[in-house]
Formats: structure tokens, sequence, C-alpha cells
């Protein structure tokens, strides 16, 4: 990609400079963030085109504007793509958001001060499964479930015996930092058990399901949410799945009842991005992404790194920090001292704040759209390890810029922008 972005750069230099810093930044460092991808130059080009400038409140042939013409065919196009890649009986793509999604459907099929039995955030839950700090903390009575404190895994009696003790609303299936396979249909018997509504939020793992490489909730979930900017690799969004019963009820909570106008350059940005999700390179791009996140985690196994759950089924992994004696929050710091990107993050039955943490998330999606393979995947742990392990040791700040030259070589050897 080579933005020239002139007009930006006559009218406004100091945006212009950011931009570019971003875009350096992207290019000379290992993305190594779960939930972060590179969205391609065509998805970009929509996300910047003409449409940012159109108000289409409503839905397509039932808009509150004139001059909805074109915004009708790319929703359409959006939609109708979401179905096929999905087998969706409804899909809406207008919310702005993965959270405005969740909570889209909650204002859906919930009333305020209803229970919802999520996934603890301290286990990998998201914010919107019920953190105190969120809307559905506040709006809504939360109870949660947790990951197995020997396995790592989820331990679905313990979800069916929180169901059945606390008989809530609806269950959201889910995580922001779950490296496992997710049995949705065992998630769909506990929630018919106890008369509870099914929500699947695939918003880290869509691209996986989409390549038919993590089974599908769609079957099993009244509603399936998710973001578009992650393993989906498409712009920054958000998109409901539901059964064709929901349809209704489903649009309406997103518009009128939680947003206004849609984005429409978003919104033909998903169409593209979908349009790519339907070619044949996509499945191999997502088999790539977990055999780069398998090797990573081998690795590092290697080098004696305790990985919660042991390893991945999928793009991502957590790292348990603390047989290395630093923390989650040093750990990002030194990293990105040698240009490598990762976020600190609670592990499950973590001591530590959130602010600190005792382990690390990381995730392939980026590294693989710009091409690294099993075998880079080898040096990006070998590179980790050298900085952890040298973390405050007397030569550190030589070691640092050994291994960020070692990341520099990666990152001139596959560029993601040329
Ligand atoms: N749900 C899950 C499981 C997520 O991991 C995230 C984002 O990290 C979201 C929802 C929210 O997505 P967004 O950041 O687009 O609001």
């Amino acid at each position: 990609m080579n933005p020239k972005l002139d007009a930006i750069k006559q009218s406004d230099p100091e945006t212009y400079d950011a931009i570019m810093g971003e875009l350096q930044r992207e290019q000379n460092k290992l993305i190594l963030i779960a939930s972060e991808n590179y969205a391609s130059p065509a998805v970009m080009e929509a996300q910047g085109s003409v449409f940012t400038n159109k108000y289409a409140e409503g839905y397509t042939n039932k808009r509150y504007y004139g001059g909805c013409e074109y915004v009708d065919i790319v929703e359409s196009l959006a939609i109708n793509r979401a179905k096929e890649i999905f087998a969706a009986e409804h899909v809406n793509v207008q919310a702005h958001s993965g959270s405005q999604a969740n909570m889209s459907v909650f204002f859906s099929a919930l009333r305020p001060g209803d229970k919802i039995l999520g996934m603890d955030l301290r286990h990998g839950g998201h914010l919107t499964h019920g953190a105190t700090v969120n809307f559905s903390g506040m709006i809504y009575e939360n109870v949660f479930y947790g990951v197995d404190k020997e396995t790592g895994y989820i331990d679905y009696e313990v979800v069916r015996e929180q169901a059945i003790k606390h008989m809530p609303k609806m269950i959201v299936a889910g995580a922001s930092a779950y490296s496992r396979t997710i049995d949705f249909k065992r998630f769909s018997a506990i929630a018919a058990e106890v008369n509870a509504t099914l929500l699947a939020d695939i918003a880290h793992i869509a691209g996986l399901v989409a390549a038919g490489l993590h089974p599908s909730p769609v079957p099993y979930a009244d509603f399936v949410t998710s973001s578009t900017h992650k393993t989906l690799r498409g712009p920054r969004g958000g998109m409901i799945m539901c059964k064709e019963k929901y349809a209704k009820s489903i649009d309406k909570a997103v518009f009128p009842g939680v947003q206004g106008g849609p984005l429409m350059h978003v919104i033909a940005a998903k169409a593209v991005a979908f349009k790519e999700v339907l070619t044949d390179g996509f499945k191999a791009y997502q088999e790539q992404i977990i055999k780069n996140a398998q090797r990573l985690s081998n690795e590092l196994k290697l080098r004696g790194y305790k990985i919660i759950s042991g390893g991945t089924d999928t793009h991502l992994m957590l790292i348990d920090l603390r047989t290395k004696n630093i923390t989650g929050r040093e750990a990002e710091e030194a990293l990105g001292l040698a240009d490598i990107t990762v976020n600190k993050n609670s592990i499950p039955y973590d001591d530590k704040p959130a602010t600190v943490t005792s382990g690390i998330r990381l995730g392939t999606p980026a590294l693989t759209t710009r091409g690294f393979t099993e075998g880079d995947m080898a040096v990006v742990a070998d590179i980790i390890d050298k900085v952890i392990t040298g973390h405050g040791q007397p030569n550190d700040s030589a070691n640092v810029e050994a291994q960020r030259q070692r990341v520099k070589e990666l990152c001139q050897k596959k560029p993601i922008y040329v």
C-alpha cells in the first residue's frame, strides 16, 4: 500500500504525520495482538470512500432518507455474503462494533435486571459479558463461569451447575482470551435445560468459523455476534446473526434502539471483506493462522513457558509468566522496546491487578497476513524468549537492541505495505 494522502498532507500536517507514523509502526513492528489484523487495501479503499457522506437510517428499501439507492446495494451485498459465509438466516451488518452488536442483542432479548451467565473477564471473557465497569454489568445482573484451575479449559459441568443454580435469562458463550475450541452445542444444551437464550460471541474466532476450522454456533445459538476486524480481517465494526424469528426485533434494537445512522462506508468495507472471505485463499490463510499459533506455542513451551491450557486450537494463546519472574506489564514494555507489540493479560486466578497481570496474550492473525509461516514463528519465539529472559540483566539494553535488529530483519523480509 502506498497511500499518498496528498489532501491530508496539505490540510492537516499533524494528522498526516500521525498516520505516517502509524504506517511505519505497522510496517516495522511485529504485531502479536490477537485481536488485530491488517485489512486489505480494497477494504481500506471502501472504508475511505464517498459512502462516509451518506445518511441512511433504516434498512434496505425502508430508509428515512432519500438518495439511498447505492447504500442499499452495498448493504445488501454485505448481508447476502455474510449469510452465505455463515449459513445464517438473518444478518444485521449495521452494528458499529462488537460491543454494540452485543448491546443490541441484550436490548432485544432482555429487560434491565435480567440475569446473564457469561465468562468471567478474568478468565478470558469480554467486558460486554457482564463486567461491572461495562453497561452489561450496570444494567443486568451477572453471574459467571470460568476455566478449570488445573486444565485451563472451560468445565462444561460447572457451566451447567451455574446455569441450574442461577437460572439466567441469557447465557453468553465466547471469549477474548480463550485458546481452545468452544463447544457451542454443549452450551446450547445447557441453555435449553434452563430455558435461557443463547448468545454466541465469535468476535475473535469469526475467521476460523467462516473457514470451517472452528465449529459454528449458528445452528445452535439464538444470536451470534461478531466484530469484523479480527480474524475475519475486515474493517473495524460489528455484525449480528440470528434466527429469522428474531430478525425484526434485532433490527429494531440496532436502529432505532441503540444506533442512529449506519456507517455506510464501513458497511461497504464489510461487503468487500466478506467477498474476500468467500475466496479460496481465505481458508488457507486461516489454516496458516492456526499452524503459526501452534508452532509459536510449542516453541515457547520448549523454552520453558507455561501456556494456559497447554496450547491452542485457535489463533491465540495466553502465557503464564509467573515461572519467568516477570509481570505481564513488564513483559509488554520490554517486548515493546524490541519492536514486538503484545498486550498484558490477566490469567485465570491471577492475583495481580488488571494493570499489572501475570500474563501476556499472543495471536498470529496479523503476522500471518504479512506472510509469516511456521519457520518465522520459531524465530519470533526465540526473540520473545531472549527479551524476557534478558529483562533486568546487566546487558539488557544491548540484548534488546540485538533482538530489535532481528525483528527488523523479519519485517524487511516480509513487508506488509509495499
Ligand atoms: N466480544 C469479544 C469476545 C471481544 O473480544 C471483543 C473485542 O475485543 C468484543 C466483543 C468487542 O468488540 P469491539 O472492540 O469491536 O467493541
